[in-house]
Formats: C-alpha cells, sequence, structure tokens
C-alpha cells in the first residue's frame, strides 16, 4: 500500500509500506477514507521528529471496516468508523498502570497514539483495535467523522472546567484547536466567545465559528479589549490554543476572579511568566486545568458518542474548517509549505484522501 512516512525534522516521503494484517483476534482492519493533518503533526515535522524514523505518521482519521478478528463483537464489515487513535497498557500488552486500574485512560504512562509507535493513518490501511472504532451514522460523512479526534480533544479539556451557560469564554488562538474550542464553548452554552489571534485570516474563522468578539493581538490591546467587551469583569473560562510561550504566560490576566485557565496548547518552550500575570493565579483565585488527549471511560469516552451525536443531529458542522482536501501524494509537498507559509497564508484544516492516486 501507499503511506506517508516521517524519517526526520522535515523529511516526510511518500512512498510503499507494508499493508497491516490482523494481529490480535480483537483487531479490525480499515481502509483509510479521510485523514487530517493535525497541529501536532506540524510540530513534529517542524521541530521534533518521528518517533520511530520511517513509521507510518496520521491519527485523525475515519474509514470503512474491511476485515475483522474472531472474536471481534460490535464492528462488521463494511462499518463506517471513526478512530480513536490512543492505545493505552491493555494493547500493549504490558501490566496495567495505576491510571488504567483507575479507567483514567488519558493519563496512562503507557499512553501512546498510532502513528507514533505503532503503523498510522496516513495510509490506504490501517489495524486498530475493536474498541478503538466508534461507528458512524449514515448521515455523517467521512471528513466530519476524521475530526472527531480534534473535537474530542476539545470536548475532553472542556469536561475538566466548570464551563456554565451563560459564561464568558476566551479562546487565544484561532487554529483548529482554538476553532473548535469557540464551536464547542457554543454548544456548552457561553454566550460570549472573545477570539484572539495574530492574523485577520483566524479571526475572520473565528467569527464563522460562533465568535461573537474578535481581537488581533498585534494590533489592539489584548487586555484592554476583553476588559471593554466584558464591562471589566474578564471572563469565565480562558482556552489557551495558541500553544506559545508567550501567550501561555498572558493568558491569566484574561480570566475573571473565580474564573480559570484550561491549556490545551503545547509550548515548546520555557515559557516566563512575568509577577504581573502570575499573581493573578493566586490574587484572583484562578482554576488552571491542563487538558491531554481525547479519551476517557467508557474508552474511548463520553467525547466521542456526544460529538458523533451533535454531528448527527446537526448541531455541530465541521466541514467548513477544511481549506485544503489532497491526494495522500500531495502530503510531502504540503507539508513543506505549510511550515514555510507567510503569516498572511491561511490553513485550516488540511484533509488527505488515501484512496484518490
Ligand atoms: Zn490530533
Ligand atoms: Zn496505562
Amino acid at each position: 500500500m501507499r503511506a506517508l512516512k516521517l524519517y526526520g525534522k522535515q523529511d516526510l516521503r511518500y512512498e510503499e509500506a507494508e499493508k497491516p494484517q490482523l494481529k490480535k483476534p480483537t483487531d479490525v482492519l480499515i481502509r483509510v477514507k479521510a485523514v487530517g493533518i493535525c497541529g501536532s503533526d506540524l510540530s513534529r515535522y517542524k521541530k521534533l521528529g518521528p518517533y520511530v524514523s520511517g513509521m507510518v505518521w496520521g491519527h485523525e482519521f475515519s474509514g470503512e471496516v474491511i476485515e475483522i478478528g474472531e472474536q471481534v463483537k460490535h464492528v462488521s464489515i463494511g462499518d463506517r468508523v471513526a478512530g480513536a487513535p490512543c492505545l493505552t497498557c491493555a494493547d500493549l500488552d504490558v501490566e496495567e498502570c495505576y491510571y488504567c486500574k483507575k479507567s483514567e485512560f488519558a493519563r496512562c504512562e503507557n499512553l501512546t497514539v498510532i502513528g507514533a509507535r505503532h503503523g498510522g493513518a496516513y495510509a490506504e490501511y490501517i489495524r486498530l483495535p475493536e474498541k478503538n472504532c466508534v461507528p458512524i451514522p449514515d448521515s455523517v460523512d467521512y471528513e466530519s467523522a476524521a475530526m472527531i479526534e480534534p473535537s474530542a480533544v476539545v470536548v475532553h479539556g472542556y469536561y475538566h472546567t466548570n464551563i456554565t451557560a451563560g459564561d464568558t469564554v476566551v479562546v487565544v488562538g484561532c487554529g483548529n484547536i482554538g476553532l473548535l474550542s469557540i464551536k464547542f464553548a457554543k454548544i456548552f452554552g457561553a454566550t460570549k466567545i472573545i477570539a484572539v489571534d495574530i492574523a485577520d485570516e483566524a479571526l475572520k474563522m473565528a467569527e464563522e465559528a460562533g465568535a461573537s468578539h474578535t481581537i488581533n493581538s498585534l494590533k489592539e490591546e489584548t487586555l484592554e479589549r476583553i476588559a471593554a467587551y466584558t464591562g471589566g469583569l474578564m471572563s469565565d473560562i480562558v482556552v489557551e490554543s495558541a500553544g506559545s510561550p508567550i501567550t501561555s504566560a498572558q493568558v491569566f490576566a484574561y480570566a475573571k476572579k473565580g474564573g480559570g485557565v484550561v491549556f490545551m496548547g503545547i509550548p515548546y518552550a520555557d515559557i516566563m511568566i512575568e509577577r504581573f500575570y502570575f499573581e493573578k493565579i493566586v490574587r484572583s483565585e484562578l482554576k488552571v486545568w491542563g487538558a491531554w488527549s481525547c479519551v476517557s471511560a467508557p474508552f474511548p469516552g463520553k467525547e466521542w458518542l456526544t460529538i458523533m451525536s451533535l454531528l448527527e443531529n446537526g448541531q455541530l458542522e465541521l466541514k467548513s474548517m477544511i481549506t485544503h482536501r489532497l491526494k495522500l501524494s500531495e502530503g510531502p509537498e504540503i507539508f513543506d509549505t505549510v511550515t514555510h507559509k507567510k503569516p498572511e497564508d491561511n490553513f485550516g484544516k488540511i484533509m488527505f484522501f488515501p484512496e484518490e492516486v
């Protein structure tokens, strides 16, 4: 089969790969129909390189089941599924860790994602444990289903918070996770959603996603604008989804007293927090939540079922976030293009269709 393999930093190749086979009786083989580029893939491409050189890469996907192991019970050949990409102790043939015993799968000590140390989804076929397959209803298309994973990351993050209908939410960073944070803030009942970014194009998408106010932090004083939009109170919940060391240090000032900040971005650098900002945690009695991964119990968790039902009943729309639809063979070029993009270039969700050659 054809696949995209990451060999090193900025070394992605489209080439032949061994077609995966069922290994365990609970395994399922899936023909990949749609697979999206994740923000973490871009960081890995740019700065970090692969976990294992030459591994078939990618983890946000949907597809059709084409083969099942003899003990598979809940998935049938021909089923359309979204893939939960997380593998935990149970999948890795190691003794269950403390957190797996507590069914806190996002905290598993051995948590890994397909495309890291196991074959990923930038490929024609992928093997997955049955329990990682979430059936999709007929009315939900493969593209939307491939975006359930990043949506589940966001919903998992909000589940940690005490977001309440009527809240004000500030979202800092309007990449894909930021845009999804805006969409779900609305679904969770936020009435005022303030989006912050440095690119006007991104803020336009934020508005389309449901932001009621936007702030370009290069042109405007963010703190002042948030104060103006909230009558001086600031925000109930602040989402850090830029993953920037600068914004990660400043977000504490955007929350109201007793409010909270949820970190969904990963700054790959040290963070220096000025006293003014750090003191807000103490003086404003803030809550600070870290959010990791996209799964809970029963695996893969309420995140997945909630998003599926929101897609089915039309309350959630994801396809408008897709700006590029490509063949897998165009992978090396698009990763290079995004890495060297100019600030005014806008890339939303980039989706591959491995069946198209
Ligand atoms: Zn992802
Ligand atoms: Zn574990």
